[in-house]
């Protein structure tokens, strides 16, 4: 049996006829751009994280990048970040031309709370958490920090839709949360797609004007902005996505579950659940000292999986620039070494999830 690590042609077949449907419903309009689609897509995300607001764009990334630009985050400024994240996060902050300063992980491979306060510093704005493969960081003890030296707090959600901590819904917690659409992710477009959310109005208007050339009205430019909209037929195809999420949580998650029920083989560590966090599995990761040659097995019997991720930020090429060499944040060094993500998506079948526990169990 082949298992690819990702099948996104599963998820299309799934709702087929509803995505054509969709996509053909815009082609046929001859409106493309900033029109009804969007604005739907809109209402129904927001009321989906429960949310005042959201701002359609292009990627997560430029949700991420315009997130601080409109929080006012320049050159001089230093921001918190996990330095256990894929490097998307990092370059919100440093599009910006601010400094990020990086935090190593708790044992849930988010952010350590107990590790953020010694940094912070008359420079230090904001506070950028990840909440990592699905599951929250810990938001109560964040927030209040973040309170307590007055600094902004942004969410990345590109891979929490709909998770929640202590019953709050992640990109609730701070002043910007900020989701990728990207295909792979749990609620997927078909091509690049992207969205804040806020209950903020003004932080609102200022995103929806940064989007499109900083103008509210046509040629009456205020700030100086970019284009980063989220076109209509993604905003389409994500609303059928979205119809959807309930049952496509369900699903994930009862792959997850059935993975630790199932896996039971002494070189490997399942993922740990925090309490208070619920996790909405867009990505099954466990730890193995063994990691690669684990990878290999897998391969060798047709089980594709992924690394997330393989080189930390601080010692990616991209960010020699800030001095920092293997060995200064451990703990984030060990997860990128010993990390493997199992295949999990939309329309994995029982025989696949089987097929998968069984080939680890015999891991030797
Ligand atoms: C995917 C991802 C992003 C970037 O989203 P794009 O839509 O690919 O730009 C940012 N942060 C995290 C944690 C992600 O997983």
């Amino acid at each position: 049996m082949k298992i690819n690590f990702n099948q996104l042609d599963r998820a299309y077949n799934k709702f087929k006829s509803e995505y054509d449907s969709a996509v053909l419903e815009v082609l046929e309009s001859g409106w493309y751009i900033l029109g009804e689609k969007l604005e739907r897509f809109e209402k129904e995300f927001s009321e989906f994280i429960g949310s005042k607001y959201c701002v359609g764009l292009n990627s997560g990334l430029d949700a991420l990048i315009l997130a601080f630009r409109a929080l006012g985050i320049k050159e001089g400024d230093e921001v918190i970040v996990p330095a256990n994240t894929y490097i998307a996060s990092v370059l919100g902050v440093t599009e910006n031309g601010a400094t990020p300063v990086l935090i190593e992980p708790d044992e849930y491979k988010n952010i350590d709370v107990s590790k953020i306060e010694e940094k912070i510093n008359s420079r230090t704005k904001a506070i950028l958490v990840v909440h990592l493969y699905g599951q929250s960081a810990n938001m109560n003890e964040i927030k209040t920090l973040a309170d307590k030296y007055k600094l902004f707090l942004v969410e990345d959600c590109a891979q929490s839709h709909g998770s929640k901590f202590d019953g709050l819904v992640t990109g609730n917690w701070g002043d910007i949360g900020c989701f990728s659409f990207y295909p792979t992710k749990n609620i997927g477009a078909f091509g690049d797609a992207g969205a804040i959310v806020t209950n903020n109005s003004d932080l609102y208007q200022k995103i929806n004007m940064l989007r499109n050339y900083g103008s509210k009205q046509k040629y009456h430019n205020e700030i100086l902005g970019v284009n980063s909209r989220l076109d209509e037929i993604q905003a389409a195809l994500l609303s059928v996505k979205l119809s959807h999420y309930k049952d496509l949580r369900k699903e994930r998650q009862s792959i997850a579950e059935y993975y630790l029920n199932h896996i039971d083989n002494p070189l490997i560590e399942l993922p740990k659940i925090r309490t208070g966090s619920e996790h909405v599995w867009h990505l099954f990761v466990v730890r193995s000292n063994e990691r690669d040659r684990l990878q290999e097995y897998l391969a060798d019997n047709q089980i594709g999986t992924g690394i997330h991720y393989p080189i930390p930020p601080h010692l990616s090429e991209a960010y020699s620039y800030l001095n920092h060499n293997s060995g200064d944040f451990p703990i984030t060094e060990s997860y990128a070494k010993h990390s493997l993500s199992l295949p999990l998506y939309e329309g994995m079948t029982k025989d696949e999830i089987k097929y998968v526990i069984e080939v680890i169990n015999k891991f030797r």
